[in-house]
Order: C-alpha cells, then sequence, then structure tokens
C-alpha cells in the first residue's frame, strides 16, 4: 500500500481527550476517531489490526470446532424478560422502543438470543456438544466509557456459547475453550495470563479472565511464582502471613479524639499502628437493609466478597443523614458497638486483641474493642482485598501482584440460562433435561488497546509481528521511483507493506512510521544507488542493520522469526 493512496491522518500532537498511551496513540496514529462517547470509527490502519486479530480469533475457534454464525444487535425484550435480566440488567443495556411501541435492547451480550435459537433446533443430546460464536458488535451504556477502544460503548466481541448434555461435557469444552484461548493469546504475541475470576452479572460458578500484562492495566492479579495459582484480586481469598499480637484483652477505654476522622488520623493522634484502628463502614442493600462492616485500619473492603455476603444483593455506601440517624454520629467516629444493624467483621480482627473502634459519639473512640466482649457480629468472614504479601491459598507462599487489563473471560454457566428459557433436550435415558452452557467472550477491539499499552514507546507504537496493520514500513529517502517500486513489488511478495512515497521531509516519514508501530523499516536511502544496498530498523529494538538488495529477504525472514518468538 502506497501512503499516497492511504487515509492515514496521523496527529502531531496528543488529543487532550486521552488519558492513556493507547487511546493517544490510536488516534494520533490515524486507527481511529470518535463518534460520540464510547463509539469510533475504524480507519483503514485501524481496522487492519482488527481483521488480524478476528482472524486469529476465527482461526483458532474453528480448530477447536467451533461454529461462527451471526447474531442481531437489536434483541427484543421477550427474550429478556424470559431470564429476568430485562429487569435486572441495569443501565448498561441500552432499552428502546420500535414504531410499534415493542421493547427493544441492544445487545451487551447473546445468551437469551443463542439460548433462544438453540432451544428451537436442537432436540438431542446426538447433537452435543455444539459451540456456536460470532465476532460482531455489541453494545453497553457505559457508566464511564474511556480510554478509548479500551472500555467502550460499541466494541467488537467474540462471544461464543457452548451447550452440552452433561457437567462432564461442560467440563470438557470450557478445558478446549481455556485451552483455544491460550492459543489465541499467543497467537497474538501478547504477553497474558489466565486467573481465576468472578462471575458478575452473566453468573455461573466458575471462570477465568485472561489478562494481558501492563503496568497501566486496571485489574490486580495475584499471582504466585511458586506454584502458578493466579487469580484477580477481586476473588483472591486474605491470607495473611502475618503474627498477631500476643497481649490479654484491656478492659474498653473511651478516649476523646477531637476532628480525627481517618483510621489513619486516629493512629497518629493515640500513636499506634494503622492495623490497630479499625474501621466501620455502614451501607444499604438493594432492598434497603442498612449493614455495619468493620475492617482493620490498614485493609479494604473487597466489594465482590461483601456482595457474596450479601447473598449477592448490590448494595451502596449510606449517605452522611443515614449514617447520622442509624448510629447518632457522623463519619468519622463510627463504630460496632450498640448499633441495632447487623454487623459484619473481616476475619483479620477474629483473634485481633485491643483494637480501636469509633464511639458512634462525634469526636470519640474506644480503646480496647475485642470480638465477643465489646460486640457480636452476626458475620465474620473474609471480607477484606487481598494485599501484596499475603499468601497464596494454594501454598502458603507469599503472592505478587500484577496489573493486567482483561481481554477474555470465560464461564462455566451451568443451566441458569437453559432452565429460565425452558432450553432441553431428550437425552440418551429419554428424559427431558435443560442444556448445560458454557459462555466464553473475548473483547477483540480491547486487544488493540491492551496490545498498545503493553508494547510501546515514547516515539509510538511496537505492534506484535503478528497483528501489526502491516509487516514492513517502506520509506523512501530519494526519487529513484522504480528502483523502489522495484523493491516495493518484491517485498509484498511475502509480505504486507507500507509504503511512504510522499515528498515529505524524511524526520516526518521517521516519525509517522515510527507512531503507527509497524515492526520492520525497510529505508531507501543514497547507498541504495551507490551501493545496493539498503538499511532495516528493528521498530522494538532500534536496531539498524544494512543489507544488500539481494539479503533483504533473507534478513526480513530472519528477524520476523526472532520477533515472533520473543513475543
Ligand atoms: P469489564 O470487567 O472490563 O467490564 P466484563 O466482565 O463486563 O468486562 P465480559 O462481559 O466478560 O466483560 O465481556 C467479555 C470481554 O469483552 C471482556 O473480557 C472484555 O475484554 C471485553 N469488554 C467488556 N466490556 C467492554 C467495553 N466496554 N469495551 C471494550 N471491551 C469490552
Ligand atoms: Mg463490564
Amino acid at each position: 500500500m502506497k501512503i499516497r493512496n492511504f487515509f492515514l491522518p496521523t496527529l502531531r500532537e496528543d488529543p487532550a481527550e486521552a488519558e492513556t498511551v493507547s487511546h493517544k496513540l490510536l488516534l494520533r496514529g490515524g486507527f481511529i476517531r470518535k463518534v460520540a462517547s464510547g463509539i469510533y470509527n475504524f480507519l483503514p490502519i485501524g481496522l487492519r489490526t482488527l481483521k488480524k486479530i478476528e482472524n486469529i480469533v476465527r482461526a483458532e475457534m474453528n480448530k477447536a470446532g467451533a461454529l461462527e454464525i451471526i447474531m442481531p444487535l437489536v434483541q427484543p425484550a421477550e427474550l429478556w424478560m424470559e431470564t429476568g435480566r430485562w429487569q435486572a440488567y441495569g443501565k448498561e443495556l441500552l432499552r428502546f422502543k420500535d414504531r410499534k411501541n415493542h421493547d427493544f435492547c441492544l445487545g451487551p451480550t447473546h445468551e437469551e438470543v443463542i439460548t433462544d435459537l438453540v432451544r428451537g433446533e436442537v432436540k438431542s443430546y446426538r447433537d452435543l456438544p455444539l459451540i456456536l460464536y460470532q465476532i460482531a458488535p455489541k453494545f453497553r451504556d457505559e457508566m464511564r466509557p474511556r480510554f478509548g477502544l479500551m472500555r467502550a460503548r460499541e466494541f467488537i466481541m467474540k462471544d461464543a456459547y457452548s451447550f452440552d448434555a452433561n457437567v462432564e461435557g461442560l467440563e470438557r469444552s470450557y478445558q478446549l475453550m481455556y485451552e483455544t484461548y491460550h492459543r489465541i493469546f499467543e497467537a497474538c504475541g501478547l504477553n497474558f495470563k489466565a486467573v481465576e475470576a468472578h462471575t458478575g452479572a452473566i453468573g455461573g460458578d466458575v471462570s477465568h479472565e485472561f489478562m494481558v500484562l501492563a503496568e497501566t492495566g486496571e485489574d490486580t492479579l495475584a499471582n504466585c511464582e511458586a506454584c502458578g495459582y493466579a487469580s484477580n484480586v477481586e476473588l483472591t481469598p486474605a491470607i495473611s502471613g502475618e503474627k498477631y499480637p500476643t497481649e490479654p484483652r484491656k478492659p474498653l477505654e473511651k478516649v476523646h479524639t477531637p476532628n480525627k476522622k481517618t483510621a489513619r488520623d486516629v493512629a497518629e493522634f493515640l500513636g499506634l499502628p494503622l492495623a490497630k484502628i479499625s474501621k466501620t463502614l455502614i451501607y444499604i442493600t438493594e432492598d434497603g437493609e442498612a449493614i455495619a462492616v468493620v475492617l482493620r485500619g490498614d485493609h479494604e473492603l473487597n466489594e465482590v466478597k461483601f456482595e457474596k455476603a450479601l447473598s449477592g444483593r448490590s448494595f451502596r455506601p449510606a449517605t452522611d443523614e443515614e449514617i447520622f440517624s442509624l448510629t447518632g454520629a457522623h463519619p468519622g467516629s463510627l463504630g460496632p458497638r450498640g448499633l441495632s444493624i447487623k454487623v459484619f467483621v473481616d476475619q483479620a480482627l477474629k483473634d485481633f486483641p485491643n483494637f480501636v473502634i469509633g464511639a458512634n459519639e462525634d469526636d470519640y473512640h474506644f480503646l480496647n474493642a475485642n470480638l465477643g466482649d465489646t460486640f457480636d457480629p452476626h458475620l465474620i468472614a473474609d471480607l477484606r482485598k487481598a494485599k501484596e504479601g499475603d499468601l497464596c491459598p494454594k501454598c502458603g507462599n507469599p503472592l505478587q501482584f500484577i496489573k493486567g487489563i482483561e481481554v477474555g473471560h470465560i464461564f462455566k454457566l451451568g443451566t441458569k440460562y437453559s432452565s429460565a428459557m425452558r432450553a432441553t433436550f431428550l437425552d440418551r435415558d429419554g428424559k427431558e433435561k435443560p442444556f448445560i452452557m458454557g459462555c466464553y467472550g473475548i473483547g477483540v477491539s480491547r486487544i488493540i488497546s491492551a496490545a498498545i499499552e503493553q508494547n510501546h514507546d515514547e516515539k509510538g507504537i511496537i505492534f506484535p509481528w503478528q497483528i501489526a496493520p502491516f509487516h514492513i514500513g517502506l520509506i523512501s529517502l530519494t526519487k529513484e521511483r522504480e528502483n523502489h517500486q522495484e523493491i516495493y513489488d518484491h517485498l509484498s511478495e511475502d509480505w504486507e507493506v507500507l509504503w511512504d512515497d510522499r515528498d515529505e521531509r524524511p524526520g516526518v516519514k521517521f516519525n509517522d512510521m515510527d507512531l503507527v508501530g509497524i515492526p520492520v523499516q525497510v529505508i531507501l536511502g543514497k547507498n541504495l544507488q551507490e551501493r545496493g544496498e539498503v538499511e532495516i530498523k528493528i521498530r522494538k529494538t532500534g536496531e539498524r542493520l544494512q543489507v544488500s538488495k539481494e539479503n533483504l529477504k533473507d534478513s526480513i525472514e530472519n528477524i520476523e522469526k526472532a520477533l515472533c518468538q520473543s513475543s
């Protein structure tokens, strides 16, 4: 492709609307343009990378025996009412009416539509297992669309759904997809990790996320180098390696703590370690119940664990007025003692002697609170976020925490959707049974952002060879058109080549080529005519080599091999 004939509107400056590196580079490199918040055009160079990823995903899914279909983006409300998600899904589900006043939504995911399809067509265990997938747009009216393709409202997902006759079958389908996902992300040239994950709004009991490792990732993973255990920190059991202080229980003592609101302030004021200061948080559940949660001052509430403790009920922080009417105090002086609402306590406080609690009276705390003596909680459970230094739940060695970007998520759904929608088949024993389902998503468009977050430098993107929009960027610095055309044709026999044949300054050409992240640059300068030599620059390492025209293909082949092995 000659740049002259291409549409590559690169930008020299960072656009103000972009916060993250990948968002800036996607805009600057002319990959995408914003249409509305979280809604983008893909320009030609962006589409090339998107298609590369799609093709890798498609090839591996097909190899696994999954069958491609396309389902509609627009979905009727009736199907969502059958599973109860028309109400339960919340505002991410964009609902609207057609001209006949019928309710519809834009599909954020396709469990309902696929279950409806399969219940109508598949009648016998003989037709199972079945794995269907699509690569298609999804719409989620995200609360905070951001970071370009990372959290868009309209985005491209690969979603697959498996149907099996029994749990052993689901186990096999799940394992097959787990392995297929490893092959997909390897084939994309990404550094990634599979972790145990929380099932969220999709439901089901077991799930794994696939994370592209990048310092800028929104997700935190707990990883055990010793045994290979890895989980999303939302799910990681918090197991402390600390020794508890051994001291006898002391009598409760009220102290004046004027204007000391945070646990840190109180710790400093009282001259005690932060761990000894508890904090009490008050939440209101979706059905209006107020619950107090007590944690150590140096610990954070894990909202996923808390939601589980609430039997899946969602919750929000109580307002200051609600807090005052429930406790008689304002935030900063709250404690579990004497409350008439349920109190949940994190297990780290279970045998922890003589900690500090708020007195439910502004500017007062109690020293020497002890579970059982000072108050009796309704529940003691693991409610806190695991943190660096906590121990691996499998082998007991310390966990490391790393950042990642979720690019894939696989779930064992069981019969959640098939039971709700009466999607059944006739089993070997002549009985009608609900399909046992799994579902498997990949954020195809998010992979582009994730790949850039993982692979860039101050000059721009450094795409892995496998998903680069072009393999070779050919840069003409002299005006020997015919000679250059010959090299372009020669290289194009084996690779995808973007040829910068513009009458621009060399600096502009070099900058653009670095920006868009093409892995190999071939620079055609004076040496071509004088000595029959061209320069190769490897984008990732910056390494430059002079090679003769005759050796050009061999050299690039070697570079391709090395790049594909290293990524
Ligand atoms: P997240 O926690 O990031 O919101 P999710 O759990 O809602 O993700 P799934 O429903 O499992 O995501 O969707 C499958 C995949 O689709 C995700 O792993 C992610 O890669 C991608 N994805 C989800 N939401 C978005 C979005 N708003 N923009 C781009 N990709 C997305
Ligand atoms: Mg989401």
